[in-house]
């Protein structure tokens, strides 16, 4: 399939100065910096987008109903084709391949592309011991997914066992049309089972959260492994376990895992005897992050994670969120014992680095905390950050010890 438009193709005009970040090859198209559109574009078409006075700044995916009405998937005269395609895959897993993330039985699943970090706007594929999860955010790139396809193909090779397309949530948050979830191409056993840096994991795409397994932590969850042996551990926002196994297999006296949804918590218990630890070393327990952290049960443990969902999911939603993690981190703050150790994240791409530690310093002065900033963490090399779209570095880390 060759994926070169035809001739009559849309071109979108932009309005005075709004090429500026085009030209520094931003690739987001805000539908307020458009000027006008020649010719009748649908979702997901490609259009080619021009600056004021008609030179072609380069070409990307049209959606008509969301607030980035164009994402730049190129910024060359000439509009992507099948080898355009073929080559940004091959790219995108040879770093992979570089960094020996997904070839060994040790350590067979990352992130295969992160959207705008790999020059794919709109596109995750996480993969795990031969299956590649595909979410697609936009509807043309959901269009890609024959083109897709055979590029992950002839990249992996007999690596790749099945894609599994599950973008049917995404899509229609962004003004897609839903689709069934699915497998494009070949498939896996259900019970599918990937392994991080030794440690086993049971990933369920279909039901589970995003791609079903959270693998921008996998750094951070080693360094929590490292510092473990002999504590306990409390791990808030657990999901299906990722930091508790480390913990454990590190020699953790014992590790509690807390989160609000049952599913997740059923997985982790898998996890924890598919790893062979004994079940009266974890403790999962089912309930409100807040809640929990309110009622003062903080004093027993030696290390607390909190990794919580994005609270701002756009840059409107900032002040809320900053409140929101103020407010677990305070809680936590009080409540935990001197010396003790406080891995905290946030996921918010509208929350950076210094305004996460300012609200960190917000809650220490308020809890009356001594505290010192022990590791600045952020996410792995497979969630790379496209140098000119700086909004790609979303997960930023701390670990704080807090003393008296
Ligand atoms: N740390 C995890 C990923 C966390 S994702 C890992 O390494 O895999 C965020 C988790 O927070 C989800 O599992 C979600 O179910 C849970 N969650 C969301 N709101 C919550 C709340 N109010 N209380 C407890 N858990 C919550």
């Amino acid at each position: 399939m060759d994926s070169t438009p035809p001739p009559s193709l849309a071109t979108v005009t932009l309005k005075p100065k709004r090429d500026e970040s085009i030209r520094r090859k931003h690739p987001w198209v805000f539908s307020g910096g458009i000027k006008h559109i020649q010719g009748n574009p649908q979702a997901g078409d490609w259009v080619r987008v021009c600056a004021n006075k008609g030179a072609i700044l380069g070409w990307g995916h049209y959606a008509p109903s969301a607030s980035i009405a164009v994402r730049m998937m190129s910024f060359d005269e000439s509009c992507p084709n099948k080898e355009w395609w073929m080559r940004q895959i091959a790219s995108a897993v040879q770093v992979r391949r570089d960094l020996n993330l997904f070839q060994s039985e040790d350590q067979n699943a990352c992130r295969m592309v992160h959207a705008e970090g790999d020059g794919m706007p709109g596109l995750i594929a996480d993969f795990y011991n031969g299956v590649l999860v595909l979410q697609c955010h936009t509807p043309g790139m959901h269009r890609a997914l024959p083109i897709l396809s055979e590029a992950f193909q002839a990249a992996l090779g007999p690596a790749l066992k099945g894609i599994y397309d599950k973008s049917t949530k995404t899509l229609v948050k962004n003004g897609g049309e839903a689709s069934e979830d699915g497998w494009a191409w070949g498939h896996a056993p259900e019970g599918h089972f990937a392994t991080e840096h030794g440690h086993r994991f049971l990933i369920d795409w279909e039901k589970g959260q995003k791609t079903g397994f959270f693998l921008d932590q996998r750094e951070n969850r080693a360094l929590l492994g490292s510092l473990s042996q002999g504590k306990k551990v409390l791990n808030v926002f657990s999901y299906t376990g990722g930091f508790s196994i480390y913990a454990m297999k590190a020699g953790a006296l014992e590790v509690h895992s807390l989160d609000s949804s049952q599913r997740a918590l059923d997985v982790c218990e898998e996890n924890v005897a598919l790893n062979a630890f004994p079940p009266e070393q974890h403790k999962s327990i089912a309930a409100d992050a807040l809640e929990f952290l309110k009622a003062d049960q903080l004093s027993d443990y030696d290390i607390v994670v909190l990794d919580p969902p994005a609270f701002a999911k756009r840059a409107s939603a900032r002040h809320a969120a900053v409140q929101g993690y103020k407010r677990i981190n305070l809680r936590a703050l009080q409540g935990m014992k001197p010396g003790s150790l406080l891995f905290t994240f946030s996921c918010s791409q509208a929350v950076d680095d210094a305004l996460f530690t300012n609200t960190l310093v917000a809650a220490a002065i308020q809890a009356g905390r001594t505290v010192r900033i022990l590791h600045r963490l952020h996410q792995p090399p497979d969630h790379p950050v496209n140098v000119f779209h700086p909004e790609g570095s979303y997960l930023k880390g701390l670990v704080l010890r807090v003393d008296d």
